[in-house]
């Protein structure tokens, strides 16, 4: 019998060959967690068969958390990051859109993800406008992620919308009206997995699981350039700005290193964007954007992102924000939501249930803390508590006073909406101590930060 600790990798001498080129019997879960676990670094073979593992069954859920819980206590090497974001790319397909022409040209081929945050809509008037233009938008969307929200999520509110589409589909429409918003599916199915997982095992806000993440869907989506929404501040995944930054220089290096042209911008998170959070409610705040209306804030960063995204794909002499005002975004929306069997002429879910929050006292809002925000909608029911739960449409928050507005005493800060009004009492409990008001107006805060590009 063989004493003491064992290093990583061990009994390589039973080898039994397995396809894909993975070692099937080489390796184990519990010593893959265990070297985690103990602050090690996991070779490629061992990621390699981990991820294959877990998305073919071999690996148990519990095994995979375990990991996860490691992996966000230990972190990951760089060259960790890169293989387990390869291997995650490996265990699906790769989408590949370069023979489709639109009027005889290539399409100019782009995305954007953003890396989660709270009231965070931008997607959805951000694609029409991107669509207006004259980009093609490949969009794989994800669902809903511990405090923040999915843009999926959202989309589905609008009756009849699906993101189940099928390549066929994806190509057509992408021939056809420039954009098509879907489910990952077959792309990645291995972060299909581990996202949900994440979801429900506090294993959210780690640097290596969102970089391979992210970056896992978009390798394999078949854009030609990426523009990364990268969060910055409290209702952020990751608490520091500094983080963030290494988060945003992470992944543009790994797109970088698949020949995917991307750049990142870093954008403010202290406070949730817009004036609603929540599903259909942030749908029909996307809406008023299209109309040429909405939210400044969220007209600043739709109208930045998408000069990014075009610059990036090579569109030029169009003006976004043009497209808004004579409203061609708003008919490239209503035919892509069309599309995708979505009925816009249906009105949007809302809860039955409502709660208002209102002013302690006069004065003008100071602060609106995003995590508090983005945690009390979780608890009204638009995210989730347990893998593949269904979230409710209708549930949501409107701010009715934004940072810098004045307010009076006794009237409504917030309104809460929700299908089960025993949320209520956890939801107001987030946003107790969520918010201040003061006598003078705040300092304003820069929207977006910083610009990242490769080689920064
Ligand atoms: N978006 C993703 O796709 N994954 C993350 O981990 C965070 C944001």
């Amino acid at each position: 019998m063989r004493s003491g600790r064992r290093t990583w990798p061990a009994g390589r001498s039973r080898t039994k060959k397995y396809r894909n080129p993975v070692m099937q019997f080489t390796f184990d879960a519990p010593t893959i967690i265990r070297t985690k676990r103990d602050g090690g670094v996991l070779s490629d073979e061992a990621i390699d068969w981990v991820i294959d593992g877990y998305t073919h069954g071999r690996v148990a859920d519990e095994q995979m958390s375990a990991l996860l819980m490691a992996i966000f206590l230990r972190g990951m090497t760089k060259a960790e990051i890169v293989r387990w974001t390869t291997a995650m790319v490996n265990s699906g397909e790769r989408m590949d859109f370069t023979d489709l022409r639109r009027d005889g040209k290539p399409l100019a081929l782009v995305d954007k993800h953003s890396t989660g945050g709270v009231g965070d809509k931008i997607t959805i008037p951000l694609v029409p406008v991107v669509m207006a233009c004259g980009g093609a938008v490949p969009q794989a969307a994800g669902r809903g992620l511990g405090h923040t929200g999915g843009t999926l999520d959202k989309l589905e509110s609008i009756p009849g919308f699906t993101a189940e589409l099928s390549k066929a589909q994806i190509r057509q429409q992408l021939c056809d009206l420039g954009a098509a918003i879907f489910a990952a599916g077959e792309l990645a199915p291995a972060d299909r997995k581990i996202y949900a997982l994440r979801d429900v095992t506090g294993t959210t806000e780690s640097l290596p699981l969102i970089a391979s993440s992210v970056m896992s869907k978009k390798i394999a989506e078949g854009a030609k350039a990426l523009v990364l929404d990268c969060k910055v501040g409290s209702g952020a995944f990751l608490a520091t700005e500094a983080e963030s930054r290494e988060l945003a220089r992470t992944m543009v290096e790994l797109g970088a290193a698949e020949g995917l042209m991307t750049r990142a911008l870093l954008t403010d998170m202290e406070t949730p964007l817009g004036r609603t959070v929540g599903n259909a409610v942030e749908v029909a705040e996307s809406l008023e954007v299209l109309a040429g209306g909405g939210p400044a804030d969220v007209v600043e960063l739709t109208l930045a992102l998408a000069t990014e995204m075009l610059d990036a794909a090579g569109v030029d002499g169009t003006d976004p924000a043009q497209t808004l005002k004579d409203g061609t975004a708003m008919d490239r929306f209503r035919e892509l939501v069309s599309a995708q069997g979505g009925d816009l002429d249906h009105p949007l879910p809302i809860g039955a249930h409502a709660e208002t929050v209102t002013a302690p006292r006069s004065g003008t809002m100071e602060s609106i803390d995003a995590m508090s925000v983005g945690l009390a909608v979780w608890r009204l029911g638009a995210g989730r508590s347990v893998p593949g739960g269904r979230v409710q449409s209708g549930a949501g928050l409107r701010i009715h006073r934004r940072p810098g507005e004045p307010v009076a005493a006794g009237e409504p800060l917030f309104t809460l909406y929700t299908e089960t009004p025993e949320r209520f009492q956890a939801a107001l409990a987030e946003l107790d101590g969520a918010f201040s008001i003061g006598d003078e107006p705040p300092q304003q805060r820069p929207l977006i930060i910083d610009r990242i590009t490769s080689g920064d």
